[in-house]
C-alpha cells in the first residue's frame, strides 16, 4: 500500500474522487498486490514450468479428443474439495506432463496449492523419510497441497521398498487430498510397478474410486516437432545450395 498511495492520491486529486472512492481504490490495489504475490509464491512452490500452460497446448494434435472434462478441472475446484483424482494415460510425447503442469497451474490460479513431482524423485524422498522413521509426518506435510502431481508413475522401479512408500502415499491421500498421476502403461501393466498383485489392486482401487481417467492417443509431439525442424533445415539448406549454384560466377581477372 505504501508503494501505491501517492500515485493513487495524485489520480484522486486530478479526477476529484470522494474519500470513499479513494479508500476503495487503495484497498483494491492492495488486494490485487497481495493476490499476485500469493500467486507468484504458489506457482514457485508448485514447480511447474511457465511454458506448459493450456494456452500453449495445441489440442488439434489430439485427434477426436474431447478436452471438456479435463478443462473442467481447471475452472471448477469442486474435484479438489471432494479429493478426486485425475489419471492421464498415453504413450511418450503425447503431452501428459504438459497437461499435468497446465492443470496444476490452473489449480494454483484458482487459489489452491499444488506440487509437481517426478514419480522417481517423490519415491526417493519418501524412502528417505521412511528410513528416518519420518514417513507419517512427511505424508502429513504433503497434505498441505490440495493437488500432488506424480509424473511418470511407470518409471518407478519394482522393488518392495520403493513401491510400498508409493502405496502408502496413495492410501494416505485417498478421500483426503487429490492426486494427478501420469503414466505410460495402462492399469493392466501396473503389476510391474507395485510389489505384488494385491498391492497393485489396492492402489488402483483407491486411485480410480473417484477419478477422471483421460486417455491421450496421438503421435509423439516431440517427434513431430523434431521432424518439422529437420524438414525446415532441409528446405533452408536446399534453398541455400540453389542460391549458391545459381549465383553468378565471378569473372576471371587478369593482372
Ligand atoms: P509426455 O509427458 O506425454 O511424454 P510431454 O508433455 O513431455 O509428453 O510433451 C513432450 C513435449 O511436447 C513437451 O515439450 C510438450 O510441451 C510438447 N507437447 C506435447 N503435446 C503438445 C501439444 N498438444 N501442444 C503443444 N505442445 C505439446
Ligand atoms: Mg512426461
Amino acid at each position: 500500500m505504501l508503494n501505491h498511495w501517492e500515485a493513487l492520491e495524485h489520480q484522486a486529486m486530478q479526477e476529484q474522487w470522494s474519500y470513499a472512492q479513494f479508500l476503495l481504490a487503495l484497498c483494491e490495489t492492495e488486494i490485487e498486490r497481495r493476490w499476485s504475490q500469493r500467486l507468484k509464491r504458489a506457482l514457485n512452490e508448485a514447480q511447474v514450468p511457465n511454458a506448459k500452460t493450456l494456452v500453449t497446448f495445441d489440442w488439434s494434435h489430439l485427434k477426436d479428443f474431447n478436452p471438456a472434462p479435463l478443462m473442467q478441472l481447471t475452472t471448477d475446484s469442486e474435484w479438489l474439495k471432494r479429493a478426486d483424482n485425475c489419471l492421464l494415460f498415453g504413450p511418450s510425447g503425447v503431452g501428459k506432463t504438459h497437461l499435468a503442469c497446465a492443470v496444476a497451474r490452473a489449480v494454483v490460479e484458482l487459489g489452491y496449492r499444488a506440487k509437481f513431482f517426478a514419480a522417481t524423485t517423490l519415491v526417493q524422498t519418501l524412502q528417505h523419510a521412511k528410513r528416518q522413521l519420518l514417513l507419517p509426518s512427511t505424508l502429513k506435510k504433503l497434505d498441505r497441497y490440495d493437488l500432488l502431481i506424480i509424473d511418470d508413475l511407470g518409471y518407478v522401479k519394482k522393488s518392495e521398498a520403493e513401491t510400498s512408500v508409493l502405496f502408502e502415499l496413495i492410501a494416505h491421500r485417498y478421500e483426503r487430498k487429490s492426486l494427478l498421476v501420469t503414466a505410460n502403461q495402462p492399469f493392466s501393466q501396473w503389476n510391474t510397478i507395485f510389489a505384488d498383485d494385491m498391492m497393485t489392486v489396492a492402489a488402483v482401487d483407491r486411485l480410480v474410486h473417484h477419478a477422471l481417467i483421460v486417455e491421450l492417443q496421438a503421435d509423439s509431439y516431440r517427434k513431430r516437432s523434431a521432424n518439422q525442424r529437420a524438414q525446415t533445415q532441409d528446405t533452408s539448406q536446399n534453398t541455400l545450395s540453389e542460391v549458391s549454384t545459381s549465383a553468378p560466377v565471378p569473372a576471371k581477372t587478369s593482372n
